[in-house]
This record gives structure tokens, C-alpha cells and sequence, in this order.
């Protein structure tokens, strides 16, 4: 079984809330130094050495990645003082994500959430425009006021694309606060929210094309390009979930799961649960049981760190992933909790229990499948 994994460095907590810097951000912090060093600041500040200007681009890089960091600090701290659970602060090729645990209360919850982090960096442009102009003339410190100028626009520019009205930035969340909050509907407000955001998503591809084909901007080109390509997934992404909920909505989990559980006992030993379960029933995870009680859960990733030839001789028990750890689900459960949760720990199948008791499972393919006949016959 797979727990939540987070692909990159767990930077630090911040009040709980554990800050993670995504393997593909230090390409975006690479390129923000280089090009600081090797081209904006050289035009910009005539005077200076090489290794100054390179000093110039690290610290012009790491005030950005604070800048950002604040941003999305914002959107968690708001997020917070209502009572919502903020997981993680992800920063990665992108930007930032602030992965909150639920979906806000209402339209007026979400809009000061989303408005939060433009509003923050409202404020840092601000104060960096500040520190420049002050700088600038009096004419001291000069290589602090172009820093200081660069990271002014750099923010202006992040509060600016940000406040563009398309889901999943954070104007579409605003759009949709209110949508929402004037239609009391929050699927139709995700979804016209997330067909907005489609389309400038469309409008950043083609941009991108342009520059890429008619300019020499090959890069600034593929960037629009693939950060029109980012914000389409994510707003198809959103629309389908906005549908999905929908479709789900009501359905308890009892409803779905499958009764008749496959179950392993724990003294079976690897040969035979590959043999007589894995191939039989083509199935990648099973409960595991001892006698009635719900021990654990085995799936094909426990046992395929084990060497084929200690199959005979180990038994489920020795590889299992024990009850205590397993997420598991209960029957009166909402279905599209149960898909969220299930997704968010990337895994197939999950047990449903009562009293600590198995009373079926649930994959991800039956939630799915009761999706695709509700609407083939029209019902979403
Ligand atoms: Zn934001």
C-alpha cells in the first residue's frame, strides 16, 4: 500500500503546515538566476563584475521564492482562520500549490481565500517599489534597488496573471466565490468558473505558438506554451471533478462497495496468494484476515521487494501493510469523499470497515463505473 508521497525536499513547518519544494522548482530557480545574471541585470547596472551580477541573480531568486512562499502562505493562513486544515505548501516549476484538506464553506469563504495571496503580492510590489524608488534616488546602493526594482515587477506580475478570471488561478476562485456565492451552486460555478479557465488556457498555447513561431522568443514561447498546457489540465481536471461530485452526489458508500470481499488469511504464504488469488481473481490488493478480524491489507508493491525465491517461505503477515496503517473507509461514507481519499493516497481499493469489523470494499473502478452508467442514461 502507498501512502501520500510528496515528490520533492520537505523544506520546513509553518505552523503546521510543512512547506515542499518540488524537484522540477530548481529548474525555474536555475533559469531565474541565469538570466538575472547573464542578462537583466547586465543591462539594466552597466558597472559591475561578473560574480556580482551572479550574487545579484541568487538573492533576486531566493526573494522571489519568498515572495511566492508568501503568497501562498497567505491563501493557507486565511484558509486556516476558518477552521480549514491546510496540508502542504507545494512550490514547484509553476509556482506554488497550497493543498487544503477540504472545500470552503461557502462563496464568501473562498473569495477572501483566493483574494489573499494576489493581495499579498499586491503588497510586496509595493513595498519592493518602495524600497527602489527611495534607493533610486538617492542614488545609494544601487545593486539593492535593481534587485529590488526586479522583484517589484516580478510581483506585480504574479498578483496580475494571477487575478486572471480562469480556474484554477486564483481570479477563476474569485469568479467562482461569487458565482457561487449569487447561484448557490457550486458545480455550475466550478464548471463555468473552469470553462473560463480552459480558454485562456487556449489563448496562453496559442500566444505561445506565436512567439515561437513568428519571433525569436523561443523560450519565453515554450514557456506560455507550457503553462497554457498546465492551466488547461487543471481546469479539465476541475470540471470533471465538478461533474463527478455531481453525479455522486448523495451516494453513500455502502451503496458501491462490492460485499462479497476477497479476503486473504494471514497465514497464506506468497506462492499460493500469488497462485490462487493474484492470478485467479486479477486483483492487486486483498484484505487480510485472521480467523474474522481485519488484520491488514496485502497488495502486489508489499510483495515485490521480496525475492522470488523466499515466496514459499514467507507468509502474507510477514509483508502486509497492518490495520493500523491502512486507510480504510466506513459505510456511511460519502462516496465522493471516499474517491478523493482514495486518489489522494493512490491506491486501487479500500476496505470498508464497521466496528473494525470488513464488510466490503471499494475501488476506484465501481465508483467509475456507477459514474459512466449515470451518464450514459442521461443522469448527470
Ligand atoms: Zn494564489
Amino acid at each position: 500500500m502507498y501512502t501520500m508521497q510528496l515528490r520533492g525536499i520537505n523544506l520546513l513547518k509553518i505552523r503546521g503546515v510543512q512547506v515542499v519544494i518540488d524537484y522540477s522548482w530548481f529548474v525555474i530557480f536555475l533559469l531565474v538566476v541565469f538570466s538575472m545574471a547573464e542578462s537583466y541585470f547586465p543591462r539594466t547596472e552597466k558597472s559591475y563584475s561578473t560574480p556580482e551580477y551572479w550574487l545579484m541573480g541568487i538573492v533576486a531568486a531566493l526573494l522571489l521564492f519568498l515572495s511566492v512562499l508568501a503568497h501562498e502562505l497567505a491563501h493557507s493562513l486565511v484558509a486556516m482562520g476558518q477552521g480549514m486544515r491546510v496540508l502542504s505548501i507545494r512550490l514547484f516549476i509553476f509556482g506554488g500549490v497550497a493543498q487544503v484538506s477540504s472545500e470552503p464553506r461557502s462563496g464568501r469563504h473562498e473569495f477572501l481565500i483566493a483574494l489573499a495571496g494576489p493581495a499579498t503580492s499586491m503588497a510586496l510590489a509595493c513595498i519592493f517599489g518602495s524600497v527602489y524608488l527611495v534607493l533610486w534616488m538617492g542614488g545609494w546602493l544601487r545593486p539593492v534597488a535593481a534587485v529590488a526594482g526586479y522583484l517589484a515587477t516580478a510581483n506585480g506580475l504574479l498578483a496580475f496573471f494571477n487575478m486572471i478570471p480562469g480556474f484554477p488561478l486564483d481570479g477563476g476562485r474569485i469568479l467562482r466565490a461569487i458565482l457561487w456565492d449569487r447561484w448557490n451552486d457550486l458545480t455550475r460555478a466550478t464548471k463555468t468558473a473552469s470553462r473560463i479557465g480552459n480558454g485562456f488556457a487556449l489563448v496562453l498555447i496559442l500566444f505561445g505558438a506565436v512567439l515561437l513561431f513568428f519571433t525569436q522568443a523561443l523560450v519565453a514561447g515554450l514557456w506560455f506554451i507550457f503553462i497554457g498546457l498546465f492551466m488547461k489540465q487543471s481546469a479539465v481536471g476541475s470540471y470533471q471533478a465538478a461533474v463527478l461530485k455531481e453525479a455522486l452526489k448523495g451516494v453513500q458508500v455502502r451503496q458501491i462497495m462490492t460485499e462479497n470481499v476477497v479476503s486473504v488469511d494471514w497465514l497464506t504464504s506468497l506462492d499460493e496468494l500469488i497462485r490462487d488469488y493474484v492470478y485467479r481473481h486479477h486483483l492487486s490488493s486483498f484484505p487480510v484476515l485472521d480467523r474474522e478480524e481485519f488484520v491488514g491489507m496485502v497488495s502486489l508493491a508489499d510483495i515485490r521487494p521480496v525475492p522470488k525465491e523466499l515466496w514459499g517461505f514467507k507468509q502474507v503477515r510477514d509483508v502486509m501493510t497492518a490495520a493500523d496503517r491502512v486507510l480504510s473507509l466506513r459505510p456511511g461514507d460519502d462516496a465522493t469523499e471516499a474517491l478523493t481519499r482514495m486518489v489522494a493516497a493512490d491506491v486501487g481499493r479500500m476496505p470498508v470497515l464497521e466496528d473494525g469489523r470488513l464488510v466490503g470494499i471499494v475501488s476506484r473502478r465501481d465508483i467509475m463505473n456507477l459514474f459512466k452508467i449515470k451518464s450514459d442514461l442521461g443522469l448527470t
